[in-house]
């Protein structure tokens, strides 16, 4: 449950309290496989050198993903944002910064998860991403996905939602089931984007029930 302090919640502001997760992993530091991780250097090399759509002309850095090599989650965001591409690292802007207190509550850390996005290049003032893009960088993302081998991945918001399920079904709808990723048997589940979630912070009780419904998901595969 999300515990809101007196002060904060006046001001509207909702704080992640971490709590005794069933079903959670423990917080042993995450292991790293020998070969595992290199096959995911060598897709990094390959996505560092990647010119398959202009979006290479733009950006400063690839953001490939970041996380533990053999993940049990893989939490799928948009794509890289300007914080993002000067680091080269997913999820290191204010969005970041609230999805960390998101695993938190859950009793994780960004160390022993996988974070990746759809794209793994900025689009320019972080417009939509295009179509084009999300078709020359989704075998990237599925062989992320094919490496780790996640329990399940989380798909943040309604573009992560939309173009790994293949739909165009509103995120509304979405939430709340169990899908499966692309033509694997890997569960997927659906929550909002914490970016999103800056901008909505009622929706963040919606967001903690997708949480508790994912370790349903992994608990019960
Ligand atoms: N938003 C995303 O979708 N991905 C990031 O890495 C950062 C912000």
């Amino acid at each position: 449950m999300i515990r809101h302090n007196g002060h904060l919640q006046a001001m509207g502001i909702d704080v992640w309290v971490r709590r005794a997760v069933p079903g959670a992993p423990g917080r042993a530091d995450a292991g790293e496989s020998g070969p595992l991780s290199a096959a995911l250097e060598d897709l990094q090399e390959a996505v560092r050198a990647c010119t398959r759509c202009e979006l290479h002309r733009t950006r400063k850095y690839t953001v490939f993903g970041a996380g533990c090599a053999d993940a049990d989650w893989m939490f799928v965001g948009e794509a890289p944002g300007a914080e993002e591409d000067r680091q080269g690292l997913p999820f290191v802007g204010r969005a970041g910064q609230l999805l960390n207190a998101m695993l938190w509550a859950i009793n994780m850390s960004r160390d022993q998860v996988y974070i990746a996005n759809v794209l793994k290049c900025r689009p320019p003032r972080n417009r939509d991403p295009q179509g084009v893009e999300v078709k020359e960088c989704e075998p990237y993302l599925h062989r992320q996905v094919a490496l780790i081998q996640p329990k399940i991945i989380v798909a943040m918001g309604r573009f992560a939602a939309q173009s790994l399920l293949k739909t165009t079904r509103p995120i509304n709808k979405l939430r709340g089931q169990r899908f499966r990723y692309s033509d694997t048997d890997i569960p997927l589940i659906v929550t909002y984007h914490p970016a999103y979630l800056l901008r909505n912070p009622i929706d963040k009780r919606k967001a903690w029930s997708d949480l508790l419904f994912a370790l349903e998901v992994v608990a019960n595969p």
